[in-house]
């Protein structure tokens, strides 16, 4: 008698296998003709769902005829071209794949030893991203330095805090003396790295920026004097190129100047903007770059690579190590005690690990450097064309300098206005913009850099627009 098995077998899984691959063609196809915003309320969904689990085994046939039925209508669709929000979350057919074959392989990569090509396949992506974005050889893997996939800009913020924090210690600095430094439009993922490393509110001082919104060198200079002044130990200042608002640029060789001479670790925060490094003519993003001690940037976002993959690189790696390394009894291996190897859960907070690496190299590959840079340039393009019907028009005004692929701007007629206009464009399902506020007035943004938006998307946009403006 057989073993009684509910393990899909091969010949399942080849035949279901091609029955997804084909659903997501057909969505990729199809996605335009979904509202981009779900319009469910809450708790629609759940109330749709079965209340128990099944006792028994369900046809996949069934499953995958739920997710049409009982998921879809509850997707916002962030792979939409006509998605202008937030900023992007890329995806592309190549990226889908790698992540198919990661799964498949579902290997865990916390040790070198645990899955040798995940940690050897992520350390040379790294450091074929430095290649592809211009990046100073200070991070490559062949030195101090090096690079690794995190699964968030959020926790590449954290990993940099925790290592500066170790190397204040390690310098007799008391935590509670410790000060970090960030501007009003850093990520609010610095304040939740700094509670998480144990500091105060009252430990992160906010330094003043100018009429772009970018941090003021001679304001954080004179705050870390203050700070000094006082016995405090100014020890962490997080820069952003492309703050989320309106894609402010930080003035990072200037910060640097400030950072370095104080001992200061500086790092830089580029999650969306970092990727028109792509692109030679915008190269001007990675400035001052060959002075920080650390750098995060998002292909997740901006770089069609489907969340979550975060490139994450430091000056030198023997503060991140000296932060986060652990090294229990069961562990313990040949390999890591070599000191030959990266075990790269000594570079994240989390053990486990998943083969990340696999869905960047796929999208590298297939769209080789001449085709990242294509389709960024094109979205900057894009953006400027659009930042120029805006400038055109009276009834409108730019909010900010427009920036790569975002432009901030707004109805001359108020907060009301604006906030009517966003919420009728929302409401059609035929885009999705979200908002920010700039100097207490309420700013729409308009992000553009979806992997699918072309120009039809945009001028539909700013036609949707412009007619509801003549509405208003
Ligand atoms: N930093 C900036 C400048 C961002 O715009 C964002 C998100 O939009 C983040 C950090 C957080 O990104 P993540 O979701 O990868 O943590």
């Amino acid at each position: 008698m057989t073993e009684p098995s509910f393990h899909m077998t091969p010949d399942e899984f080849r035949r279901h296998g091609a029955e997804v691959v084909e659903w997501v063609a057909r969505y990729m196809e199809t996605v335009e003709e979904h509202p981009v915003l779900s319009p469910v309320a809450p708790g629609d969904i759940r109330a749709s769902l079965p209340a128990h689990p099944p006792q028994r085994p369900e046809p996949f046939e069934d499953v995958l005829a739920d997710i049409e039925a009982l998921i879809l209508p509850g997707v916002t669709h962030w792979q939409s071209p006509n998605w202008f929000a937030y900023f992007p979350a890329n995806s592309s057919g190549p990226s889908v794949l790698g992540e198919l074959l990661a799964a498949g392989l579902g290997v865990q990569g916390m040790l070198w030893a645990t899955s040798p090509a995940c940690t050897e396949l992520e350390t040379h992506v790294l450091d074929w991203m430095l290649e592809l974005l211009g990046l100073p050889d200070r991070f490559r893997s062949d030195g101090p330095g090096g690079g690794v996939i995190e699964d968030s800009a959020s926790s590449a913020t954290l990993c940099a805090l925790l290592a500066a924090r170790r190397r204040g210690r390690d310098a007799g600095a008391e935590l509670g003396d410790l000060v970090a430094y960030a501007s009003a439009h850093t990520h609010s993922s610095l304040e939740k790295a700094a509670r998480v490393a144990g500091l105060g509110a009252d430990q992160v001082r906010v330094v003043a920026v100018d009429e772009t919104y970018a941090m003021v060198p001679g304001a954080l200079a004179t705050l870390v004097a203050e700070d000094r002044a006082a016995g405090r130990v100014p020890f962490f200042c997080c820069a952003t190129v492309g703050t989320t608002s309106s894609l402010a640029v930080d003035p990072v060789a200037a910060l640097a100047d400030v950072c370095v001479a104080a001992g200061v670790w500086i790092h830089v925060d580029g999650a969306m903007a970092g990727s028109a490094a792509v692109c030679s003519e915008l190269r001007w993003v990675n400035d001052g770059l060959d002075r920080v001690d650390s750098y995060a940037v998002n292909p997740h976002k901006w770089l069609f690579t489907n969340f979550d993959c975060t490139c994450f690189w430091v000056a030198d790696r023997g503060a991140l190590l000296a932060a986060l390394s652990i090294l229990p009894e069961y562990l313990r291996n040949e390999a890591s005690a070599s000191g030959a190897v990266i075990d790269y859960r000594d570079w994240q907070v989390p053990l486990g690990r998943r083969f990340r690496a696999l869905k960047l190299w796929f999208v590298i590959r297939h769209y080789g450097a001449e085709g990242l840079a294509h389709h960024v340039r094109r979205h900057v393009e894009l953006a400027r064309q659009f930042a120029a019907w805006v400038e055109a028009d009276a009834r409108f005004e730019l909010a900010a300098p427009p920036r790569l692929g975002l432009v901030c701007l707004r109805h001359v007629g108020g907060d009301e206005v604006n906030q009517w206009l966003l919420d009728s464009i929302n409401a059609s399902g035929e885009q999705y913009l979200t908002h920010t506020r700039l100097d207490d007035r309420l700013v729409i943004r308009v992000s553009v850099g979806q992997t699918h938006t072309e120009e039809r998307h945009v001028r539909a946009l700013w036609d949707h627009l412009a007619c509801l403006a003549d509405a208003s």
